[in-house]
């Protein structure tokens, strides 16, 4: 197998509002499809499509200057699996991160995450499987049937002059929709309006567990304490992000002082990142929730290594719940045996969600059966697919019509 062509656009997810610490209004999201010189049962040349999750802006020149052109002059049999003569993810991000730097991981994860996805989607539809497939194999799961993965709506974002009937609407609409656990923002207002906002969404779920907060790292420690202390008694499924993400000692006093499960790792990008969390965060081993995304954190290829030390420090894959809602990580999700994974209906659209196929239902969703990441049987992805499919037709030629 050759690479023919590796095409990386950047494309809008804007959306107008705010959470505790940045407006959506701007937001992008780079968008990539690797082009092998295989083709499927029909004919149409085997091509990996991938992107990354919403929250960092497109890193467009890391892609282009450096990520893809190595990825683009290595040989075949550098990116190769040598038994089997499939594509290897893993050799091909040694490939692609040559010559660069330990540490310092920012838009540089993000891009070889981004890429990193439509690797694996290429590996599996080589296979002729689901990803899910493919990556329980790696952890020597067997999977008789499609795997099932909870999924909660995350929204409850800071929206100009929305008022508290508006917000209950919103999360009114989420539970129609078939979720019946929900995520709302915290941080972007006052304790006091955050618990008005708060007891407002719990009027409409049976159990507090069924609705986590979000504070998006806003808090020092005083503040973060002061919101342990509120939100303790609504016995919430978790707290998300009091305190900066690599302010490891004041989220261990937060840890120290909050009985409920806190939730953190959405903005660590590295294993070595997450191996200082579990040294030095405070956090209790399967009782608290780690988030950590491969799409922004160097791939499912640097997701393994984090799943290899929670291991170390005596966690389960069942506590990891990434954020990031989209198919790629309901794949892994099902194939590593995760908890769940995020959604937000209705935003970050078209790349968020699932896949025509995978409909929600009770908070949970059947991952597609379709080769590889199944981006194909996203109607909505239909647009992004075939702007991406254009542009390699024009660079390379391949899936030219005319
Ligand atoms: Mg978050």
């Amino acid at each position: 197998m050759e690479l023919l062509d590796v095409v990386a656009k950047r494309m809008s997810i804007a959306a107008p509002m705010r959470n505790a610490v940045i407006d959506f209004s701007k937001m992008t999201v780079a968008a990539i499809a690797v082009v092998s010189d295989e083709t499927d049962d029909e004919g149409r040349p085997l091509i990996g499509y991938g992107f990354h999750s919403n929250g960092r802006y497109a890193p467009m020149d890391v892609l282009e200057s450096r990520l893809v052109p190595r990825l683009l002059a290595a040989p075949a049999e550098r990116l190769q699996d040598p038994e089997s003569g499939l594509l290897d993810p893993v050799r091909a991000q040694a490939v692609v991160l040559t010559d660069e730097k330990p540490g310092g991981h920012g838009e540089r994860a993000v891009a070889a995450g981004a890429l990193d996805m439509a690797l694996w989607d290429l590996r599996a539809k080589q296979e002729g499987r689901p990803l899910w497939a493919v990556i329980a194999d790696r952890h020597g799961r067997e999977l008789a049937d499609p795997p099932v993965i909870d999924v909660y709506a995350a929204g409850g974002y800071y929206v100009e002059g929305q008022d508290l009937a508006e917000l209950r609407d919103e999360m009114l609409s989420y539970l129609d929709m078939g979720y019946t656990r929900l995520k709302m923002k915290i941080g972007g207002a006052s304790l006091a309006e955050d618990c008005r906002r708060i007891e407002a969404v719990l009027e409409l779920v049976p159990a507090g567990t069924q609705l986590a907060v979000d504070a998006n790292g806003r808090f020092d420690l005083p503040v973060a304490l002061a919101y342990a202390d509120a939100l303790a008694d609504y016995g919430l499924a978790w707290f998300e992000e009091p305190c900066d993400p690599l302010d490891y000692l004041t989220l261990a006093a937060v840890a120290d002082h909050y009985p409920g499960p806190l939730a953190t790792g959405e903005n660590l990008f590295s294993v070595h990142d997450v191996t200082n969390l579990l040294r030095y965060g405070g956090l209790r081993p399967n009782h608290d929730v780690l988030q950590m995304d491969p799409s922004l954190a160097y791939g499912y290829v640097e997701f393994e290594r984090m799943l290899e030390v929670m291991a170390r420090f005596g966690w389960e894959p069942g506590a990891c719940h990434p954020h990031g809602g989209h198919q790629f990580n309901l794949h892994i999700a099902g194939g590593a045996g995760l908890k769940g994974i995020e959604s937000y209906p209705g935003i970050f659209k078209p790349f968020g969600g699932f896949g025509d196929d995978e409909p929600v239902a009770d908070s949970r969703v059947r991952v597609t059966t379709a080769p590889g990441i199944g981006m194909e049987r996203k109607s909505s992805l239909e647009p992004v697919l075939a702007e991406l499919s254009a542009a390699v037709a024009e660079r390379s030629g391949v899936g030219r019509t005319e």
